[in-house]
């Protein structure tokens, strides 16, 4: 067997890719991780926020384009652990209504080939190797769990723990957003995490985000037996003469072509780079791109519909670290509403310097430094549906070409109007005790921003999973139901993105299809 030959090869290092790594390394088998990126340098930059947010200094520097042609600049990220090494760590289940079909405003949200039942153990699992910390039973659509959560919440400064008070009080559940930070409050200390206002959109300058690097590729990289390549791009993969087996990974590495295999090859690039790379890779037969015969792979691209929506008040909001409180009541729908709306939860506190970057509405009498000091900056996600137009595809030098054209709209709007609804009905100042809301301003402002294209954070759809393959790209085991040594591990897997953030549900995943291979590697 040649050098270069391994029982698998993985092709990235992110959320599903590292913790697939970790998973498979006790084997003892030969495992190559293949990474474009390199480790994100630790320097005192990484907490800068002109550094981070305006000058963009960690984001990959590629051009994508429009489907009119015009140059799109990912807000996505190279590097090894991929985007979870600047993501903000609020790690999620799904609720167990997101794993059937559900019917919202906008159109149907797929049933998954899976149950919740079938990925709640992978999801315990996924919630102890990054370190969750939460509390059970606080959020009205918990999907339950068999164990507590790891660690004990994260806890909210006064500002948000006075805003937790007044929803409660308006009728609301809120509950602590669970979080992959290795923070012991009860020893500060000695606690890795310092609990600082440079976490969400950062790297981590002391190792203590639980990202996929920290969590899983470095464990991995103990045992003997893993071998990991950085800046090693997938160019292509190859096929034996039947099209049934990877038998090639062409990598580009220092300005050369070097060619890999493996026994299994597991892509997992993230949505929009995996289906480039199963398109780019289209050969005698399979030509619509590999495992495409169904022709899904690079449709269904979802992102989720996500805003900022900055409430400002007279009374400052001093948080350092702000993303610890949730609203999930609006979730599943209410009466005025009966259909899914979506998940509320708060970006990292924002500052004057990336807010100038993200050029905001200002609001009449502020100025950006006073907005940042005055408000509390909710993150709104809403469930996007898969729309077969919405999709990957390759332009003629085989560069990635997004198509997007948003739906399920109204769902956010609705759900941005009960938050400023409730918003609007909180009376206290934490800080003055005086009421907020009157003097200056009758109500609080709002200020919104929808994310726009470039923001691809929650990319998943592309290579969909599912029981007939004749509408989906793989089987429920995450192999491709064309080839027999093909998987794919990254978000590109979900039928349907539900309304939390992704990450915790592409780990869990992972180290499910892991017990499927270490199964086929006996
Ligand atoms: C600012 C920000 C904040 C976020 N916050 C949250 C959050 O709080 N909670 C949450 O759940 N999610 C969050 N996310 C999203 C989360 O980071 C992603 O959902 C998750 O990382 C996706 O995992 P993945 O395995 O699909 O892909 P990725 O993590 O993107 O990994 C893909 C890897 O493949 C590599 N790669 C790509 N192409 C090739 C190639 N051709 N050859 C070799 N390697 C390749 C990439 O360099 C990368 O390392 C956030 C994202 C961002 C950007
Ligand atoms: S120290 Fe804690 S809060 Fe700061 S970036 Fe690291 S994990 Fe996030």
């Amino acid at each position: 067997m040649s050098a270069n030959h391994y029982d698998v090869v993985i092709i990235g290092t992110g959320a599903g890719g590292g913790t697939l790594a970790l998973r498979l390394a006790p084997s003892g088998k030969r495992i190559l991780l293949l990474e474009r990126g390199g480790y994100v340098p630790r320097e005192k930059d990484n907490w800068d926020p002109r550094t981070v947010n305006v000058e963009g200094r960690y984001l990959a520097k590629e051009t994508w384009k429009t489907v009119r042609g015009e140059d799109l600049h990912p807000h996505t990220n190279y590097w090894v652990g991929g985007n979870t090494k600047m993501y903000g760590a609020a790690l999620f289940r799904l609720r167990r209504e997101d794993f059937g079909e559900l019917r919202h405003h906008g159109g149907v949200s797929p049933a998954w080939p899976i149950s919740y039942d079938d990925l709640e153990p992978f999801y315990t699992q996924a919630e102890r190797l990054y370190h969750v910390h939460g509390a059970r039973g606080e959020d009205p659509t918990d999907p339950g769990s068999s164990v507590p959560y790891p660690h004990p919440a994260v806890s909210h400064e006064p500002r948000i723990a006075q805003l937790a008070e007044d929803f409660a009080a308006v009728g609301l559940h809120p509950f602590h957003t669970p979080l992959g930070v290795m923070l012991d409050e009860r020893n500060p200390r000695t606690s890795k995490c310092i609990r600082c206002n440079t976490c969400d959109g950062f790297p981590c300058l002391v190792g203590a985000k639980a990202d996929a690097q920290v969590c899983a590729v470095d464990p991995a990289l103990q045992h003997p037996n893993v071998t990991l390549l950085t800046t090693a791009t997938v160019k292509r993969l190859e096929t034996s003469p039947s099209g049934r087996e990877v038998t090639g990974v062409v990598v580009e590495r220092h300005g050369a072509l070097e060619t890999y295999s493996g026994d299994l090859v597991v892509v997992s690039a993230g949505a929009i780079n995996s289906a480039g790379l199963l398109l780019r890779s289209a050969n005698d037969r399979h030509p619509n791109g590999l495992a495409n015969g169904s022709g899904v792979v690079g449709r269904h691209y979802m992102g989720h519909v996500n805003s900022v929506l900055m409430a400002i008040s007279r009374c400052p909001n001093p948080t350092v670290f702000q993303k610890t409180l949730s609203v999930n009541d609006w979730y599943l729908g209410d009466e005025a509403f009966p259909h899914p709306m979506g998940h509320v939860s708060f970006v990292g506190k924002l500052d004057a310097v990336t807010l100038r970057a993200g050029a905001p509405a200002l609001a009449p009498g502020f100025t950006l430094e006073l907005m940042a000091t005055h408000s509390l900056d909710f993150w709104l996600t809403s469930e996007d549906l898969p729309d077969p137009e919405n999709r990957v595809t390759l332009d003629r030098d085989g560069n990635i070409v997004l198509a997007y054209r948003p739906n399920n709209e109204e769902a956010h709007r609705q759900l941005s109007e009960r938050l400023k609804a409730a918003m609007n009905r909180q009376r206290r100042c934490p800080i003055h005790g005086h009421d907020c809301h009157q003097g200056l301003f009758a109500r609080s402002l709002y200020v919104g921003q929808r994310i726009p294209l470039a923001g691809v954070a929650h990319q998943n759809g592309t290579v969909r999973f599912g029981r007939d393959p004749r509408t989906s790209a793989l089987d429920a085991s995450c192999k491709a139901h064309e080839l027999d040594n093909l998987y794919v591990v990254d978000a590109s897997f979900f039928p349907s993105s539900g309304a939390v953030n992704p990450s915790l549900t592409i780990m869990a995943n992972a180290l499910r299809v892991g017990d499927r291979l270490l199964e086929r590697l006996r």
